[in-house]
């Protein structure tokens, strides 16, 4: 599985400051929510300029390119494609210019309307050029801002797109940033020396030595300018859907999400998935590194010695080549290998976040037999996933995803367990401490926040357009 995006918006409130810089830090502290393409975009006074490229944030930026981004307000991105291709085009942020200016945009989330949209907007006449949902964002936003001002504009733009977003316009001297109305991808604000920043995740804030103020609210419109903010409620909905996949796998551990710290909820998830699932067993052993947390939280409950078994690899990039058939072995042994002694003769309890496709798994589950463990019993930090993902994780088709065709016992003879145990929905809910009408659990349920042609969707939230409210400002 993978994560869409992350992106970062800041505003300095002095002359002097290298906002550059700061985003590359920043952006570095979200690696892990895209690793295909990285950007930065500056107003230097004058103009924005952009520096966007294919690879890891430390790939394409260095210290000459950081150096021509001179400014104090800009945004950064970092990308993962779960729409549109793989390529420098749909890399971000986006530029577009228009008769009144120009606007960098930065988008985490996928739109599921976005086809619709494209198909209406190039009937009319508009000429795109990248594939990418954020182009769609761009074209429709700069037409509402030749119509209306700055608030009626992103309302009128809320009204239109369905899906989720988490955005950051660079719009002249200004940092705007947008939630959808559902809150689905994380944002949060946060206070920094000398300036306001926004940013995915709190994690990208506290690395820049600054202080989380809180998250953006979903449905509302930020405005930052001179380090200065500005807060506008633009929609009211019952209830908000908040990816509960970000509190099992895709945030980091340290990162603060609606007043909740990552890694306590995945103990918590662990402990419940111990309360639930026990196991007669001598060690328990994460699966690295998104096991690591929620096997914590299951020894701690059940009292069962913690003790590492395998070792991943952190330095197979992008770039690896995958050997051929016969050293089919070496390359998943490169890539995660076990430690014998602790392995052989034990009982284990092998900690993971979730199964997708079982491959994984089944492969991990041989390879610690291979080693010597005398039982190997499963223990999943998610409920199985029945169904795809349309709101911006890269997942799987529900053809891919083994728990949509198999009952629990038939995955665990797949994987090749002695025993298979998930948490339950009440498990996870409970230990994330949002209630389950605040959450998007559709991978999990098949029941979704939105709107999607063939798939159930949340009775309550069909009409999103109509909890688009006039404005309230609540200058923060
Ligand atoms: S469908 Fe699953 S992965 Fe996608 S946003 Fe909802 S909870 Fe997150």
């Amino acid at each position: 599985m993978h994560d869409a995006c992350g992106v970062v918006g800041i505003s300095f409130n002095e002359t002097g400051n290298n906002v550059a810089k700061s985003i590359y830090y920043a952006l570095y502290a979200l690696q892990h929510r895209g690793q295909e393409a990285a950007g930065i975009s500056v107003h230097d006074g004058k103009a924005i300029r952009t520096h966007r490229g294919m690879g890891l944030v430390s790939e394409v930026f260095d210290d000459a390119q950081i150096a021509l981004l001179r400014g104090q307000v800009g945004i950064g991105h970092v990308r993962y494609p779960t729409s549109g291709r793989s390529c420098i085009e749909n890399s971000q942020p986006l530029l577009v210019k228009f008769k009144d200016g120009a606007i960098a945009i930065a988008h985490n989330g996928n739109l599921v309307n976005s086809c619709q949209l494209r198909e209406n907007l190039e009937l009319a006449g508009d000429i795109f050029y990248s594939t990418s949902d954020t182009e769609v964002i761009a074209h429709l936003f700069v037409k509402e801002l030749l119509r209306y001002d700055l608030q009626e504009a992103v309302r009128a733009l809320m009204r239109k797109i369905v899906g989720s977003y988490s955005l950051v316009f660079l719009w002249g001297d200004t940092v705007l940033a947008v939630r959808d109305p559902l809150g689905i991808k994380p944002l949060c604000i946060g206070e920094i020396d000398s300036g306001i920043m926004v940013a995915s995740e709190s994690a990208a804030i506290d690395t820049l030595n600054g202080r989380l103020i809180r998250d953006v609210m979903p449905g509302e419109l930020v405005v930052i300018r001179h380090g200065e903010m500005k807060s506008y409620q633009l929609s009211r909905l019952p209830h908000p859907a908040h990816c509960i996949f970000e509190y099992i796998y895709f945030a980091r551990p340290d990162s603060i999400m609606d007043g909740r710290l990552i890694y306590e909820v995945r103990v918590n998830i662990g402990a419940n998935l111990a309360k639930e699932h026990p196991a007669n067993a001598d060690t328990v052993t994460p699966i690295p590194d998104s096991g690591i947390t929620l096997a914590v939280g299951y020894h701690q409950y059940s009292g069962i010695s913690y003790r590492e078994c395998l070792m991943k690899n952190r330095y197979i990039g992008r770039t690896f080549i995958m050997p051929d058939q016969s050293m089919r072995e070496t390359a998943v042994r490169l890539k995660m290998n076990t430690i014998r002694p602790n392995i052989e003769g034990h009982k284990l309890v092998l900690v993971d976040d979730s199964i997708v496709r079982g491959t994984t798994s089944r492969r991990i589950v041989d390879m610690v037999r291979k080693a010597g463990a005398e039982k190997v019993h499963v223990r999943i930090g998610s409920p199985p996933i029945m169904a795809p993902c349309y709101l911006g994780i890269d997942m799987a088709s529900r053809e891919e995803l083994i728990a949509a065709f198999k009952t629990v016992a038939g995955v665990e003879a797949v994987i090749n367990a002695d025993s298979l145990g998930y948490v339950s929905h009440k498990g996870l809910v409970d230990a994330v401490g949002i209630p389950k009408e605040n959450l998007c659990m559709g991978c999990l349920t098949g029941l979704y926040p939105v709107e999607i042609p063939g798939e159930k969707c949340m009775a309550a939230q069909t009409k999103l357009s109509e909890y688009i409210v006039k404005a309230t400002e609540d200058i923060t």
